[in-house]
């Protein structure tokens, strides 16, 4: 789907090392895709007093009152990264994985969500190995017009990388977003997957990486789900300090609009900006299956420490966590409200 972006990035020298070239999404598109200009005119995060949490003492959120971002409560959603680093490198079919999967669903269930784990062997390069899909269910009035709602939980094997962004952030997302959406009823259902796998084992590919999303989109095609699915909605790499989201371009092109419309409406232009960029990510295989999808993800290239040692708690702003939440909140509210 974006195989010249790879060649692009190649060429752009951006490429930190070849093992993690493709390693959480593919590829980008453009050479401004790296310029930082965009991100000097942020304004610094405003401390606030820090939710304690006996694993993480130093833990230390900037998000605002969650009164302020729709009930999204980035502090909670910090604690979700916190922990989830605290558990290590969390690669598919490792025992810190294992833990993770335990906490996801425990969180899942204890906001009253209907939770369904489809366990499944991925033939991976490196052989088998065993993964676990979430999916969180708050029901609706009309079955067709599901909202989805999406990020990967797996970290990308390499030595010392705890994920505190890739995918703690987008993962924490999710859970806070399940806290919120679990006790309310809409018009249509709302469901939220967890996946397994997103990260290639070896090399990036379409057939290395991306397990868990395969899996769904297979799966609900196979029970005639999939056709009633009206919307994707993506997070990946969400929770850094300055985060730039562009409009990823493979995405579906209304619903990409009415995210940037409503993070624009809710003034969070800063962060999700109006350049375009190509991803390949966990929506790829929602689109392919014709689901209107978006990923939402961080200019990750011009981190510094994506797929690296670096990416640590340090470098998660819950005021970032806070407002993806709150444009998701929206967006979600303006899908219901949609025919
Ligand atoms: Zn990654």
């Amino acid at each position: 789907m974006a195989g010249l972006p790879t060649s692009l990035l190649r060429m752009m020298g951006i490429v930190v090392a070849c093992a993690c070239l493709l390693g959480c999404n593919g590829s980008k598109e453009s050479a401004s895709a790296v310029n930082a200009n965009d991100r000097t005119a942020s304004s610094p995060p405003v401390l606030s007093q820090p939710q304690g949490s006996a694993n993480s003492p130093q833990l230390s959120s900037d998000a605002p009152a969650a009164e302020t971002t729709g009930g999204f409560d980035g502090n909670k959603a910090y604690a979700h990264v916190a922990k989830q680093v605290a558990f290590g490198p969390r690669p598919s079919g490792s025992q810190a994985i294992v833990k993770t999967q335990e906490y996801i669903e425990s969180e899942l269930k204890s906001y009253g969500c209907a939770v369904e784990v489809d366990a499944f062997n991925a033939d991976t390069p490196a052989g088998r190995v065993p993964m676990k899909n979430f999916l969180a269910k708050v029901g609706g009035e009309n079955n067709n017009g599901i909202i989805l709602l999406g990020t990967h939980y797996d970290t990308k094997k390499l030595d010392n990388f705890v994920g505190a962004d890739d995918a703690g952030s987008s993962t924490a997302v999710m859970l806070e977003l399940a806290r919120q959406l679990c006790k309310q009823r809409g018009r249509y259902p709302v469901w939220i997957a967890i996946f397994d796998g997103e990260e290639a084992v070896q090399n990036w590919s379409e057939t290395d990486g991306r397990y868990g999303s395969r899996q769904m989109a297979a799966q609900l095609a196979m029970t005639g789900e999939l056709p009633k699915v009206k919307a994707f909605l993506l997070a990946d790499i969400v929770g850094g300090r300055n985060p730039v989201f562009k409009r990823e371009s493979t995405s579906t092109k209304w619903l990409v609009d009415l995210v940037w419309s409503t993070a624009r409406r809710l003034g969070y232009s800063k962060m999700f900006v109006e350049q375009s960029a190509s991803v390949e990510d966990d929506h790829d295989p929602f689109l392919k299956r014709n689901v209107p999808s978006v990923d939402v993800i961080n200019d990750f290239t011009a981190t510094g420490y994506w797929h690296t040692p670096q990416d640590t708690l340090d470098k998660i702003s819950g005021k970032s966590l806070a407002i993806t939440g709150h444009v998701f909140l929206e967006t979600i509210k303006a899908l219901q409200s949609r025919k």
